[in-house]
C-alpha cells in the first residue's frame, strides 16, 4: 500500500465525493455482468481502476485471488486493504491514474484493465492507456453510454467521430451493455454503459506518424460539416488528398479509419 491514511475504522463508508466522480455500483447483478464479461484466468495480472468501495474489487478478488488497484481518494484506502483481506490480496496504488505508468504495471502478462471510470476523466484515461497500449491486454470500462456509442461507431453513424477514430486506430472497441442510473449511488444523471476494448498487435496499427495521424483526425472532425479538402486544407497545403486515394467531397463522417490512417501515412511520406 502506498500513501495511505490510516483514518477510518472497518465498515466505514463515506459520502460520495462528486469531483471525484464517485457513484458506486450496488446492483449485484450488474457487478456480476462485469466480472463474467472480464472472465479472469489463472496468470491473468488484473488492474482496476478507482476501485471505490470495492464493489467490483471484492468479486474480482474472490474470482482471481489478486488484484492491483489504482484509487486516488485517501479516504477510501483504508477501508478498501481492510475489507480486501477477507477476499484475497490486494495492492494499493494511491495515486492519480493519470499518472501511472501502466507499462511499468505489466509483468510476463500484458495486463487486463478493468474500472468503473469517474465520467469527468474518461477521456483523458482512455487517452492514458492508449500510450501504454502495448503493455495492455484488454480493457472493461463502465464510462457514459453516450461516450461508448461514440467509442463504438462506424462511418455515417451520426456519432462517428473524432474519439471514434482515434481509439479504434489501435483498439477493437465492443459495446456490451448499457446500465441504468438505477445502478449507482448515487444514481448519475446519465445512463452509463460497459466497454470492452482490446488493442491491436502494434504491427497491425500501421500508424507511421502518431502526432500527425492525431492531427489529421483532429482538424477532419474539428469541422465536420466541411469536406476533406477545405477541413484539411493547413495540413494538406499544397498537396492534393486525390493522390492519396480520397475523394475531395467527402466529409470526415464518412470517411473508414483505416483511410485516416493511410491518409496520415500518405501525408508523411509526401512531405506534410
Ligand atoms: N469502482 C467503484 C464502483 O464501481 O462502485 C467506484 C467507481 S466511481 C464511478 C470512480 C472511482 O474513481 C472513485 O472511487 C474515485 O475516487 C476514483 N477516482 C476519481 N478520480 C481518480 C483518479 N484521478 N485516479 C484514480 N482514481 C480516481
Amino acid at each position: 500500500m502506498t500513501g495511505t491514511a490510516k483514518t477510518h475504522a472497518k465498515g466505514f463508508k463515506p459520502e460520495a465525493k462528486k469531483h471525484l466522480g464517485q457513484h458506486f455500483l450496488h446492483d449485484q447483478g450488474i457487478i456480476s455482468m462485469i466480472v463474467h464479461a472480464v472472465d479472469p484466468k489463472p496468470g491473468d495480472r488484473l488492474v482496476e481502476i478507482g476501485p471505490g468501495q470495492g464493489a467490483i474489487t471484492f468479486p474480482l478478488l474472490d474470482r482471481h485471488g489478486e488484484l492491483t488497484v489504482i484509487e486516488f481518494d485517501r479516504d477510501l484506502i483504508f477501508p478498501l486493504s481492510e475489507g480486501a483481506r477477507a477476499h484475497g490480496t490486494l495492492e494499493v496504488i494511491h495515486r492519480d491514474v493519470l499518472t501511472v505508468d501502466f507499462t511499468s504495471l505489466a509483468n510476463e502478462s500484458r495486463i487486463r484493465l478493468v474500472g468503473n471510470l469517474p465520467y469527468n476523466l474518461s477521456s483523458p484515461i482512455l487517452f492514458h492507456a492508449l500510450d501504454h497500449a502495448a503493455a495492455i491486454r484488454d480493457m472493461h470500462f463502465m464510462l457514459q453510454k453516450e461516450v461508448v456509442d461514440r467509442m463504438a461507431a462506424g462511418p455515417g453513424s451520426k456519432v462517428y467521430g473524432r474519439l471514434s477514430v482515434m481509439l479504434q486506430a489501435y483498439c477493437q472497441v465492443i459495446a456490451l451493455f448499457d446500465v441504468p442510473p438505477g445502478a449507482f449511488r448515487p444514481p448519475p444523471k446519465v445512463d452509463s454503459a460497459v466497454v470492452r476494448m482490446i488493442p491491436h498487435a502494434p504491427d497491425k496499427i500501421g500508424i507511421d506518424d502518431r502526432a500527425l495521424f492525431a492531427r489529421v483526425v483532429r482538424d477532419a472532425f474539428g469541422q465536420r460539416r466541411k469536406t476533406l479538402r477545405n477541413a484539411l486544407s493547413q495540413i494538406c497545403e499544397g498537396v492534393s488528398i486525390e493522390a492519396a486515394g480520397l475523394r475531395p467531397d467527402a466529409r470526415a463522417e464518412q470517411i473508414e479509419v483505416a483511410d485516416f490512417v493511410r491518409l496520415s501515412n500518405w501525408l508523411k511520406a509526401n512531405g506534410s
